[in-house]
């Protein structure tokens, strides 16, 4: 015969196991990436893109106004060394000389603009990669613990499950399905303590008779109100 005692005992493991899983549910939920981790890493891939961007513009202006410098440096050349004496030849030189360095000015306005921009742009993607970092290492970090603590849940609830085994075993097939039932019922104890002559499951106050019943041990009762198993300690 199963009695009272052993289906609360019963009972008290079911609702351990409910309640770890319920646990290793909420871990598992918080396992994976975070909304956080996602926004920081998609700052830094723009940029590192606007980074990249400048560092070319500035290589290309670099490049322009380095081939403007050797033009006019030649024409430089040539107007010193005195070897033209055509006087419309000597403007128009002295004419592209200017118009050279006016485009030699521009360019290297462009590039001190363009390395501003650089020196900023620079900036803005060490602050993202260092948050990102710091965001990263506390995930990991968190993440670790995460996987600890599933683990333990897992090993809790193997524990629990085989303990319920033992309980089970052995247990009449009849008493076990009304509990099995009640459980279902009210989501929750199947088995109710009786305390000063009252179900602890709904708080109705028991008839003497059935007090009487359940404290001899003999058979299962139940309460009268909610159905639950009685346990009269
Ligand atoms: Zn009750």
């Amino acid at each position: 015969m199963t009695t009272a005692a052993e289906l609360y005992a019963l009972q008290e493991t079911d609702l351990a196991i409910d309640g770890t899983v319920a646990s290793l549910t909420d871990v598992e939920a918080q396992l994976g990436e975070i909304e956080e981790l996602i926004t920081a890493r998609e700052r830094v891939g723009p940029c590192r893109e606007k980074v990249e961007q400048l560092r070319n513009s500035q290589k290309g202006l670099d490049w322009e106004a380095e081939e403007v410098r050797g033009k006019a440096s030649d024409i430089e050349k040539r107007l010193y060394a005195g070897n033209v004496r055509n006087p419309k030849e000597l403007e128009d030189l002295q004419a592209d000389l200017t118009s050279l360095r006016a485009q030699l000015r521009k360019r290297e306005d462009a590039l001190l603009e363009v390395m501003l921009e650089l020196d900023e742009a620079e900036t803005a993607l060490k602050d993202a990669e260092a948050a990102l970092e710091e965001i990263e290492a506390s995930w990991e970090a968190s993440q670790a613990s995460l996987r600890a603590t599933q683990a333990t849940l897992k090993e809790d609830i193997e524990a629990l499950e085989a303990k319920r085994d033992g309980q089970v075993d052995g247990m009449d097939a009849a008493a076990l399905s009304i509990y099995q039932a009640l459980r279902e019922r009210w989501q929750g104890p199947a088995v109710a303590i009786v305390e000063r002559g009252l179900c602890r499951g709904c708080r109705i106050t028991l008839p003497m008779s059935l007090l009487q019943k359940a404290r001899s041990g003999l058979g299962l009762v139940r309460c009268v109100n909610c159905e639950r198993i009685l346990l009269v300690n």
